[in-house]
C-alpha cells in the first residue's frame, strides 16, 4: 500500500533523505526508530505529501505522491492517509464529539447523523465515551491524544501515520494511548509509527526500520532488529532491550 523507491530529499543544502527504499503492505504495522534528526518524521511527511522529494518515487494506495502538483490532489491524498502528531492540535472551542465530526462532514461531505454515530463508536474504541461533550482543555494529555486518534479514524483512512504520539505525554498516560494503537493494529489498520517506545515497537510491529543520517540502515522483524542484529550501531541504540 506504500512504496518508497530511492527517495532523496534536501532542505536547502541539507540532505535529509539519502535514498530511502521502503515497502509496506496492507495491514502491516511498521515502526521507524532511529536517532533524532535521522529523517523519521520526514519520511512520514513524504508519504502524506506534506513535503515533496527532489527525486525518487513514492506510491501510496495507487497514487504517485511524488508527482502530485496541485494542492487539491494533496488534500485528496490526505483524506485517505491519517496522521497523528506529538501535538494533538484539537480545536479548543469545540467539544470532543465536534472535533471528531468536523472534518468528515466539512471535508468529505459525510452525512451528519451517520458521522455522529461513527464518532461515538470511535470514542468507545478509544475508551472515552463519557467525554463526548467535554472540551479538550478538560482532558488529560493522554485523553486528548486519544481524541486526536479518533479524529484521524473518523476520516476512514486507508493507513495511519503516528509521529511520536506519546512523546509529549506524562509517563502515566503513555500506556492508555499505546493500548488504543495496539487495538487498532490488531483490528488490521495499516500503521506506520515513529516511536521511541522500543518495547511497544517490539510487541506490535511486523517490521522495524532503523534510520540513521537519512538512510535506512536496517529493517527486519522485531526479533531481528532488537535481538539478533550484528550492526553495532543498532545494538547500541536499542541497548537496554536485549
Ligand atoms: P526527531 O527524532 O528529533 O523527531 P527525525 O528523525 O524525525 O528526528 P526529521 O524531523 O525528519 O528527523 O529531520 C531530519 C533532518 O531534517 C533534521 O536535521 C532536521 O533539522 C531537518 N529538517 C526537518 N524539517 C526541516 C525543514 N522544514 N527545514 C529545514 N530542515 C529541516
Ligand atoms: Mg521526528
Amino acid at each position: 500500500i506504500v512504496k518508497l523507491e530511492d527517495v532523496h530529499l534536501s532542505f536547502g543544502q541539507t540532505q535529509v533523505l539519502k535514498g530511502i527504499d521502503l515497502t509496506i503492505n496492507k495491514g502491516d504495522a511498521v515502526s521507524i526508530i532511529g536517532p533524532s534528526g535521522s529523517g523519521k518524521s520526514t519520511i512520514l511527511r513524504c508519504i502524506n505529501a506534506l513535503v515533496t522529494p527532489q527525486s525518487g518515487k513514492i506510491t501510496v494506495a495507487g497514487t504517485r505522491v511524488d508527482q502530485l502538483t496541485k494542492e487539491s490532489e494533496r488534500i485528496q491524498l490526505r483524506k485517505r492517509v491519517g496522521i497523528v502528531f506529538q501535538q494533538y492540535n484539537l480545536f479548543p472551542h469545540l467539544t470532543v464529539l465536534d472535533n471528531i465530526v468536523l472534518a468528515p462532514i466539512k471535508i468529505l461531505g459525510a452525512d451528519k447523523t451517520a458521522t455522529v454515530k461513527l464518532a461515538r463508536e470511535l470514542l468507545e474504541k478509544v475508551r472515552l465515551s463519557e467525554k463526548a461533550d467535554a472540551y479538550p482543555g478538560q482532558l488529560s494529555g493522554g485523553q486528548q491524544q486519544r481524541v486526536a486518534i479518533a479524529r484521524a479514524l473518523a476520516m476512514k483512512p486507508e493507513l495511519v501515520l503516528f509521529d511520536e504520539v506519546t512523546s509529549a505525554l506524562d509517563p502515566e498516560t503513555v500506556g492508555e494511548v499505546l493500548w488504543v494503537i495496539r487495538d487498532l493494529i490488531r483490528d488490521g489498520m495499516t500503521s506506520i509509527l515513529v516511536t521511541h517506545e522500543m518495547r511497544f515497537a517490539e510487541e506490535i510491529s511486523d517490521t522495524v526500520v532503523f534510520t540513521e543520517n537519512g538512510r535506512i540502515v536496517d529493517h527486519g522483524s522485531p526479533q531481528q532488529i532488537f535481538h539478533s542484529t550484528n550492526n553495532p550501531r543498532i545494538r547500541q541504540f536499542v541497548g537496554g532491550l536485549s
